[in-house]
C-alpha cells in the first residue's frame, strides 16, 4: 500500500471513530472519554512538558503548609476510582482571579483567589474534583484531537513512524502547532456539563457534597456582573451546569 492510500485510510477510520464518539450519552451511562488521538501515556507526557513551561511563567505561592493543603485535598480526591489512574499534582498560583485548569496527565493549578471567594473546603474541593474530571475524561487532548481532525493522518504517521523527541516537539515537527495554549483552551458546553457530574460523583466518594460545587458555581455567577471572573469566562454557561450536578 502507498503512503497516500495508508493515509486515507487512516483519515476514514478516524472519522468513522469521530462519528461514533458524536452517538448521545443516555442518561444514566458512565461518562466516558470521547475521540481522542493520543494515548493516555501521551496526556501524561504533554502534561508533563506544558505543566514544566507554566511553571517557568507563573508565580507558585511559596508557602509549603498552603500547597500542602491543597495537594492532601487534592489527594483524597485523586483517591477515588472514578479519577482513574492519573499522577495528579495541584499547584498552587498567585492569581487573584477564581479560577483554575487542568492539564493532560494530571497537574493541576489553582488560582490563589480560590481560597478568598470559596465560603468553606467544600467548594474549593468542588472545583478540584471538577479539574479532575478535565483530566480522567481527557477533555484536552480530546479537544486537541478534534481541532486538529484535518492533520490526523500526519499525527498518526508520526506515531506509527515512531518519531523521536517529546510529543510536544513531534507535534512542532508536523506542523501542528499544538502548544500549552491548546491544551488548556475553552473547554465546549458538553465538556464542562461532563465535569460537574464527573466531579460530583468524585467529591461524593470522597465525603464532600456535591453541592458546595454548585453553590460555587452559582456564587461566581452572582458575582459575575457586567465582567464574569475568569472562572466563568473559561467555564461557560454556569446558569445550565448547576442543575446537572
Ligand atoms: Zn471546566
Amino acid at each position: 500500500m502507498s503512503v497516500n492510500a495508508i493515509f486515507k485510510k487512516l483519515a476514514l477510520v478516524a472519522l468513522a471513530l469521530l462519528h461514533f464518539s458524536c452517538a448521545t450519552r443516555e442518561p444514566g451511562d458512565p461518562i466516558t472519554p470521547e475521540y481522542n488521538v493520543y494515548s493516555k501515556e501521551q496526556d501524561i507526557e504533554l502534561g508533563r512538558e506544558a505543566a514544566a513551561e507554566i511553571r517557568k511563567q507563573v508565580d507558585i505561592v511559596q508557602n509549603e503548609e498552603l500547597q500542602r493543603y491543597v495537594r492532601d485535598l487534592g489527594a483524597r480526591l485523586a483517591g477515588q476510582p472514578q479519577a482513574g489512574d492519573y499522577p495528579y499534582e495541584f499547584t498552587l498560583i498567585n492569581e487573584d482571579s477564581s479560577n483554575a485548569f487542568a492539564l493532560p496527565g494530571g497537574p493541576i493549578f489553582l488560582h490563589s483567589g480560590l481560597l478568598d471567594h470559596a465560603d468553606n473546603e467544600g467548594q474549593l474541593v468542588g472545583v478540584l474534583a471538577h479539574e479532575i474530571s478535565h483530566v480522567v475524561l481527557r477533555h484536552g487532548t480530546s479537544q486537541a484531537s478534534r481541532a486538529q481532525m484535518v492533520q490526523l493522518p500526519a499525527v498518526i504517521a508520526g506515531a506509527v513512524l515512531g518519531q523521536q523527541g517529546s510529543v510536544l516537539a513531534q507535534a512542532g515537527q508536523i506542523g501542528l502547532g499544538l502548544g500549552v495554549n491548546t491544551l488548556i483552551m475553552k473547554y465546549s458546553r458538553s465538556a464542562e456539563k461532563e465535569a460537574d457530574a464527573q466531579g460530583a460523583h468524585i467529591m461524593a466518594g470522597a465525603g464532600f457534597n456535591p453541592i458546595e460545587m454548585a453553590t460555587f458555581f452559582q456564587k461566581l455567577e452572582a458575582q459575575g456582573g457586567a465582567r464574569p471572573p475568569a472562572l466563568l469566562s473559561s467555564h461557560p454557561g454556569p446558569g445550565n451546569r448547576v442543575r446537572l450536578v
